[in-house]
């Protein structure tokens, strides 16, 4: 196995980090490559920060361990290795006829990663989180002992590695399971709204009919015109559904796309560039109105263009997600829009929509409330404004979710997961000399 020095960054670009890389094939591989010195686990990366990063430390890098264990076709329950990607669940199932159950908005992210930040996606009011499809998996711990953990199982480390960042040990492998498909289409609709209130008023009609649902907002708009936008809501479509061309390949899944960005681009080409990916973005959302679209129009149309994240120069950016209470959240998201529009940080592409209940993991991110996803460049600017802006969400009694932030606090981060010290009590028992750790869990205090 090799161990190579790497500068590593997450999808933002954002910090970079210089880390003993370690590229291990099976699991006791795996074991061989956790050192006692600082380890943490890396999937693909495709969280915008720091938890993936251990600076002079070492990171597991678990792509190699991509294998099949076992499929149960009569219950579409798939057990995989830890580094297998969505993106190669889909291209293997979906013409079987099943689909991941939860999908965060790209397929290029790992059932390891999608366990560690417990991910959501359009339909969290329906389906719950990644934890919602996870019947169990394998965990390598701090001593080097595996131990299955389930909801029966190891129940605590089970509820505890959802939304714990790879803090409490390595996950192996994972029994999922996948969502029986007739076809590889959703049929969709698109709603504008001319303010918030209407967008909000649209959000929670459509919830009640359809489980997928997300908005976008324009986040310049100001006065009357605050909030104003486009919700798109939609179902897996029925063969019935599809045009008799369709319904010839119903299951059909897409090649890789041949567009790639292929260097960082310098700032004079980001407002161009990021034009384009938002246009992308409306193009799937409006122009769409009413109609079936394919799964990789209706879920990832930022995969379109690979490695997009460049289009931000080589300062890289962020994005700041939040959810707040539902009760008292219109008037604090009017708040917190009017303050970015103000702020003169062009923000770009933004992610608005609903969430259902929050589980049992006491470091997961979603709870009831309004939830909404914005970029920012890195720019001087931008610290003082996400400290602004934290306070807000702080007091409006939301949160951050770790798997997008770069710039929390410990302090902050502290007052918005009241359930904290449950989890640190969990990571001293079964990491009790800090083995597992990361850029994140220094700068949030998580060790
Ligand atoms: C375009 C885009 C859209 C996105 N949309 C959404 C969205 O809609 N909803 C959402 O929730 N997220 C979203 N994300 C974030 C992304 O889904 C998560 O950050 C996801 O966890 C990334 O998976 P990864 O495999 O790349 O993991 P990484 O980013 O590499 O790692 C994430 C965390 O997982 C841990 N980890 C990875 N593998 C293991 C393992 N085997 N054992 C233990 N810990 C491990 C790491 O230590 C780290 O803490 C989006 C990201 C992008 C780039």
């Amino acid at each position: 196995m090799s161990v190579v020095t790497e500068t590593l960054a997450g999808w933002g670009n954002y910090p970079r980090a210089e880390c003993e890389v370690a590229h291990p094939e099976s699991a006791k591989g795996v074991r061989r490559a956790v050192s006692s010195a600082g380890t943490i686990a890396r999937g693909l990366g495709r969280s915008y920060g720091d938890p993936a990063l251990n600076e002079h430390g070492r990171v597991i890098a678990m792509e190699g361990l991509d294998g099949y264990l076992g499929f149960d076709e009569a219950t579409g329950t798939l057990r995989c290795e830890a580094g297998t990607t969505l993106e190669q669940i889909i291209a293997d199932f979906a013409p079987r006829g099943f689909f991941p159950m939860v999908t965060p908005g790209t397929k290029f992210v790992t059932v390891g990663g999608c366990i560690a930040n417990d991910v959501h996606g359009k339909a969290h009011h329906a389906d719950g989180c990644f934890s919602s499809c996870v019947d169990s998996f394998r965990k390598l711990l701090a001593s080097g002992e595996v131990v299955e953990c389930s909801r029966e199982a190891n129940a605590d480390l089970f509820w505890g590695t959802f939304g714990g960042m790879g803090l409490l040990g390595v996950v192996l492998d994972a029994t999922i399971r996948l969502r029986p498909i007739e076809t590889t289409f959703f049929h969709q609709k698109a709603i504008t709204a001319r303010n918030l209130d209407e967008l909000l008023d649209a959000i929670e009609e459509h919830d009640e009919i359809y489980p997928y649902s997300v908005a976008w907002l324009d986040s310049l708009a100001t006065g009357d015109a605050l909030g104003r936008g486009v919700l798109t809501v939609g179902d897996h479509a029925k063969l019935a559904d599809l045009s008799p061309a369709r319904r010839r390949d119903p299951l059909r899944v897409s090649a890789p796309s041949p567009l790639v960005v292929p260097f960082d681009l310098p700032s004079f080409t980001l407002s161009t560039f990021t034009i384009r990916i938002l246009n992308l973005v409306l193009d799937q959302v409006q122009s769409h109105g009413a109609s079936v679209a394919h799964y990789e129009k209706f879920f990832y149309p930022l995969d379109f263009v690979g490695e997009w994240n460049r289009g931000y120069g080589k300062r890289g950016f962020t994005q700041y997600q939040f959810v707040i209470p539902l009760e008292g959240g219109r008037d604090r998201m009017r708040t917190i829009l009017s303050r970015i529009a103000a702020s003169g940080c062009a923000p770009f592409l933004n992610v608005l929509k609903r969430f259902g209940e929050a589980n049992e993991a006491p470091l997961s991110f979603p709870f009831r409330g309004w939830t909404f996803a914005i970029d920012f460049p890195i720019g001087d600017g931008l610290a003082p404004l996400l400290a602004d802006l934290d306070a807000i969400v702080l007091e409006a009694g939301g949160r951050l979710y770790l798997g997008k932030d770069a710039f929390l606090d410990a302090p902050t981060f502290r007052r918005m997961y009241p359930r904290l010290d449950e989890w640190l009590a969990l990571k001293g028992r079964v990491d009790p000399d800090g083995v597992f750790t990361s850029n994140l869990a220094r700068r949030l205090e998580l060790v």
